[in-house]
């Protein structure tokens, strides 16, 4: 038996607005705090003193339709650290509630991020920006070091072509904030078109709160997928979105599985009703490839190990299933659009594979060329990128005499039988080696991913006020297909040391 919520959102007073001065930023729309007071609750700044740039993200500020000179705005600089509240914006947080590892947590809501509105249609939220409403115990505080991952991960994720939320900056501050050990804070300013996640309908459903459900729903079918209405048996657009819904987890985690990427945290509170990847935490790219590693060290259970991810995502989205059924009523038609998760999540990794093993479309013969592949990388737990990224180079010429991708293999004669295969499948199809297979697949297999131990670098550099390795990384992880033949080393294995880095949900 879950424990029911109480059916009530924290009602306190409203702080008195924050200081705000003219950053060039704006105009603010008012975004998901429209729907009013049952959803968010206003946070009044924490200010930090003496904040400084971290990270910028300039492509994305032009996006959002900031000066170009945003970054020597210190009005701006102010406002991004949560230190002020944005002109004709606001700061609020959102209630949600969600299941953690498997169990109902009950209300959690943004504990330490907090939106200030809407600019050119994205939502813009800051973490770490200090205490909300909905901090319970936390101190609404996030450190440098995962806010840099955060930062770099979206980016690296998006460029990527993977769904994410987006990043715009990180701002950082001498301030204390204690962890493990005393570190110091940082603000991430996130950018997505929503940040409406399946624990924000799993929290007015569980509560009763039925006709909040039923306008949460409806905002996010009116501004999200508006198709939702006009589809056929129309009068049940909330099936209609749970399908939808359902399809892009689908796509998403077939992104992940595609790259060697393991989330970490795939609570229910964590999951988008767009399909983006949101909230970085102890996430990793795979080095080598291991299906079963679990990338977060309070993850004791294993229950979010890379790969069950595509189980996750499924029971994931029962729960979401279960908290619109208030909406939906029957248990047929929302089994039925659950169900499509069955066969949308294999169709998308069998696209991703394809283009990963040189081909435009689905091969009819390609699944088992791709099981006996994954099965010898796991064996020998051998580098994930590197090998196709190699594997893509071979391709150029198909010829055995070059041994750059057997030599990744103790077992080289599987490895060298599985070329052969490989070799074989697009003879068959007429794509015999060939420039234009190796270059597709150089364009699908990037040689660069944001590897735990790079994330290491830039953050060890920052925190000695040394931003230049984050930067660097930014720009190669910004073009992650690209050679950048000046950044090799960052495309070699993970050194030994790697090994030692523990991610845990402390951040
Ligand atoms: P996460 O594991 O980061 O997805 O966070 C789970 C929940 O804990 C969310 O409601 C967060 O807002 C909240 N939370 C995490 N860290 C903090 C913190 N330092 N202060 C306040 N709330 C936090
Ligand atoms: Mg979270």
């Amino acid at each position: 038996m879950r424990p029911m919520l109480q059916a009530t959102t924290p009602t306190l007073p409203n702080p008195a607005p924050g200081p705000s001065a003219h950053d060039g930023a704006g105009p603010w729309t008012q975004g998901f705090a429209a729907l009013g007071p049952d959803f968010t609750s206003p946070v009044g700044p924490s200010p930090l003193p003496a904040p400084y740039w971290v990270g910028r993200n300039d492509a994305l500020a032009a996006q959002l339709g900031l000066p170009l000179d945003w970054s020597s705005s210190g009005a701006l600089l102010e406002t991004l650290t949560g230190n002020q509240w944005p002109e004709g914006g606001q700061q609020t947080a959102s209630v949600y509630s969600g299941h953690q590892f498997g169990v109902w947590a009950g209300q959690l809501g943004d504990g330490r991020a907090c939106s200030l509105g809407e600019l050119a249609g994205q939502e813009v939220q800051l973490k770490g920006a200090g205490p909300t409403p909905y901090s319970r115990r936390g101190d609404g505080r996030a450190v440098l070091r995962s806010s840099i991952r955060e930062f770099l991960c979206s980016e690296a994720m998006h460029a990527l072509g993977i769904p994410s939320t987006r990043a715009l900056c990180v701002t950082g501050s001498d301030a204390p904030v204690w962890r493990e050990e005393r570190e110091t804070a940082a603000v991430v300013t996130r950018v997505a078109p929503s940040f409406v996640r399946f624990g924000h309908f799993e929290h007015f459903s569980h509560s009763g709160q039925h006709a909040q459900l039923r306008t949460l729903a409806d905002y996010v079918i009116d501004h999200f997928y508006p198709a939702c209405r006009t589809a056929e048996g129309a009068d049940q657009p909330y099936v209609a979105l749970l399908e939808a819904i359902a399809g892009r987890t689908a796509e998403l985690v077939a992104h992940w599985q595609s790259v060697g990427f393991c989330h970490g945290v795939l609570n229910t509170d964590n999951m988008s009703i767009l399909g983006l990847t949101l909230d970085y935490g102890p996430f990793q790219f795979l080095d080598g490839y291991q299906p079963d590693h679990i990338c977060n060290h309070s993850d004791t259970q294993g229950r979010y190990a890379f790969y069950k991810q595509p189980n996750v995502a499924y029971w994931n989205l029962f729960c979401l299933g279960q908290a619109l059924m208030p909406l939906i009523g029957e248990q047929e038609p929302a089994i039925a659009a659950l169900e499509t998760f069955k066969y949308r999540y294999p169709k998308a990794l069998a696209a991703r594979m394809a283009n990963k093993l040189g081909f435009a479309d689905p091969h009819e013969n390609q699944r088992t060329l791709t099981e006996s592949v994954l099965k010898l990388l796991a064996q020998e737990q051998v580098d994930f990128t590197i090998f196709w990224r190699r594997l893509s180079h071979w391709a150029a010429q198909m010829d055995t005499a070059d041994t750059a991708v057997a030599d990744l293999f103790l077992d080289r004669e599987a490895a060298t039988t599985w070329l052969a295969d490989f070799r074989a499948l697009h003879s068959a199809s007429g794509t015999p080696g060939g420039a234009a297979v190796s270059t597709r697949m150089l364009r699908t297999n990037p040689k660069y991913v944001l590897r735990n131990h790079l994330g290491e670098l830039a953050i060890r550099a920052a925190k000695n006020k040394d931003f230049s390795v984050l930067h660097q990384l930014q720009t190669v992880l910004s073009d992650p297909c690209a050679e950048h033949p000046e950044h090799d080393s960052w495309a070699g294995f993970a050194p030994d040391w790697a090994a030692s880095i523990e991610i845990s949900c402390s951040s």
